[in-house]
């Protein structure tokens, strides 16, 4: 057993000391075993909700309903969930009610794929009656049961398997890929914020190219927000998207670029996407467009979107037009570091001097003269230094002579 687990071995002591089974489950185990590192574990084990809370002195009642406990311990926060059946999924939502078991093979029962129905005891003894290890071994994603009840139970399910395709880089067992085959239209079900959890997790996925490749096979683009029909698009996309490690947001972007899609905020909106996800991407496409507008980095562009953007922006656009990214990453380091100020505070001028010296009143000339002011600075031509700056502004710049 490693740190991790070692780590969390008192919470066992402490639920057994107490009479209660407890032990590892669902995907530490299915990643420990598999020698993917990780640090958040999960809990099963016999005692009720009261009976967790009334044992630890810090607990937080996540999900109380679902006999899902947190457990303070050392700085680190332990899910403690109840051995359960999960009733009804009423609307294909998450089940109505759930009901406490005593078996930890019935709460096993219960779990989605035989490679998350794995347990450990605190010896390090795998408890694994639907032979998880056998496919984890084969690299299969096999539902526990039945696919075509599993799926229909919980059609998030589907997506669930696509991600753990990608993440983990295994295959679809035939049974099971048949059966999200005939249930994909079931996604339609389920709420966006759910799915979204699980395509994020496959967008980032080491085998993403494959996973989205297998949602064109499986047509389950038709189930997605703003994906119906984009079977050529996501093709494309599924050949950049695995080229190089990308960022969350890079991929979306990359996506969002591969789907010409034309209303960024509208297309965000349906997929439920965070309002700070929106910025980041519309920023990594302005930079795009920028060095495509342009023939090279432009001093103004780093000073404007700052570096790490802009290496995203790099990136992306080299991604797409399929350039070496090499000379335009070292122009921005270059850049970066010859800047002469890195944001307008450190003008060596404030609007209070351009007042004095036009002898005008604020308005908005003043914002305007102050940016051309900044990027004259910033593209080098005049020197960040007060008596410069006046200088050049009161004889080398015509319009504003008008002004004066
Ligand atoms: P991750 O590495 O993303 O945390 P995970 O396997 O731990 O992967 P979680 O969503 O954290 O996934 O769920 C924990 C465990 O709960 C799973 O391993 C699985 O046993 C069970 N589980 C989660 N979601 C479902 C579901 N929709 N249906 C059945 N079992 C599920
Ligand atoms: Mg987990």
């Amino acid at each position: 057993m490693e740190g991790p687990f070692i780590k969390a071995k008192p919470i066992i002591v402490t639920l057994m000391e107490a009479g209660f089974e407890a032990y590892f489950v669902g995907g530490s185990v299915r990643d420990y075993l598999l020698g993917r590192s990780r640090g958040d574990i999960d809990i099963a084990t016999s005692a009720l909700p009261e009976d967790v809370q009334s044992l630890f002195d810090r607990t937080i009642p996540v999900g109380i309903k679902h006999g899902t406990v947190v457990v303070l311990h050392n700085q680190e926060m332990y899910e403690v969930t109840t051995f359960r059946i999960d009733g009804d999924y009423q609307d294909f939502r998450r089940p109505s009610k759930v009901e406490f078991v005593t078996s930890l093979e019935e709460d096993l029962s219960r779990r989605d794929f035989t490679i998350n129905a794995i347990a450990m005891d605190i010896h390090g003894t795998i408890i694994d009656p639907f032979e998880g290890q056998k496919d984890l071994k084969n690299k299969f994603i096999q539902t526990v049961g039945n696919p075509d009840d599993r799926f229909l139970e919980d059609p998030l399910r589907i997506m669930r398997a696509i991600r753990f395709v990608s993440q983990l880089d295994f295959e679809l067992s035939p049974e099971t890929k048949k059966s999200i085959e005939s249930h994909a239209n079931l996604l339609t079900k389920i709420s966006v914020e759910r799915v979204l959890v699980e395509f994020e997790k496959l967008l980032t996925g080491k085998a993403n190219e494959k996973a989205i490749i297998l949602i064109t096979e499986l047509q389950i683009q038709n189930y997605l927000p703003q994906l119906n029909n984009k079977e050529e698009e996501l093709a494309r996309f599924a050949v950049l998207c695995s080229k190089q490690p990308l960022t969350l947001e890079e991929q979306w972007t990359l996506l969002i670029y591969s789907l010409k899609v034309e209303d960024i905020e509208f297309f965000f909106k349906q997929w439920k996407s965070s309002n700070e996800k929106i910025k980041t991407c519309r920023l990594y496409l302005n930079v795009i467009t920028e060095l495509k507008n342009c023939s090279s980095l432009s001093c103004y562009t780093v000073y404007t979107y700052g570096p790490e953007t802009v290496k995203s922006g790099i990136r992306l656009f080299s991604l797409l037009e399929n350039k070496q990214s090499n000379l335009m990453l070292t122009a921005l380091q270059t850049i970066t570091r010859s800047l002469p100020i890195l944001t307008r505070k450190d003008m060596a001028i404030t609007g209070n001097d351009l007042i004095e010296w036009y002898s005008k009143q604020g308005g908005p000339w003043l914002s305007e003269t102050i940016e051309i002011v900044e990027k004259a600075i910033v593209d080098g031509e005049v020197e960040n230094n007060k008596e410069k700056i006046k200088e050049w502004l009161l004889t080398c710049n015509p319009p504003f002579e008008n002004n004066y």
